[in-house]
């Protein structure tokens, strides 16, 4: 297995590449070790912090600035967002406070990124 995927964990963007060779994963290109451990995992459970909004009654905007704690299965994301359109929240609402616990039992939280 063989996959060539541009590493976003920081605004290097480097191209790498990442081989399976056996049990072992070999990853070239990447700059820093940081980059390895994106390839593999990328490779093996591609994970996204998802960010967007949810509605809000009684606040400054209509919609609330939320995302999640951690990373979440590439997979998922667009059930999360389906849970996520279906919620309302009432303002006033502090920058952390729980949104949705335990988003499709992924064990992450989605919170607000903002008061309002
Ligand atoms: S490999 Fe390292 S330097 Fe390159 S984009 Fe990834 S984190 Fe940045």
């Amino acid at each position: 297995m063989n996959k060539e995927m541009i590493c976003i964990v920081c605004p290097m963007g480097c191209h790498i590449n990442v081989e399976k060779s056996g049990d072992e994963y070999v990853v070239t290109g990447n700059k820093c070790p940081r980059g390895k451990t994106y390839g593999i995992k990328e490779l093996t459970n591609p994970t996204r912090v998802l960010t967007t909004t949810v509605k809000i009654k009684g606040g400054l905007l209509n919609r609330l600035p939320v995302k999640t704690v951690d990373a979440v299965p590439k997979e998922l994301l667009s059930e999360c967002m389906k849970v996520i359109n279906n919620v309302e929240v009432t303002s006033p609402i502090k920058v952390g406070d729980i949104i949705v616990k335990d988003i499709l039992g992924t064990g992450v939280n989605v919170v607000a990124s903002r008061s309002m």
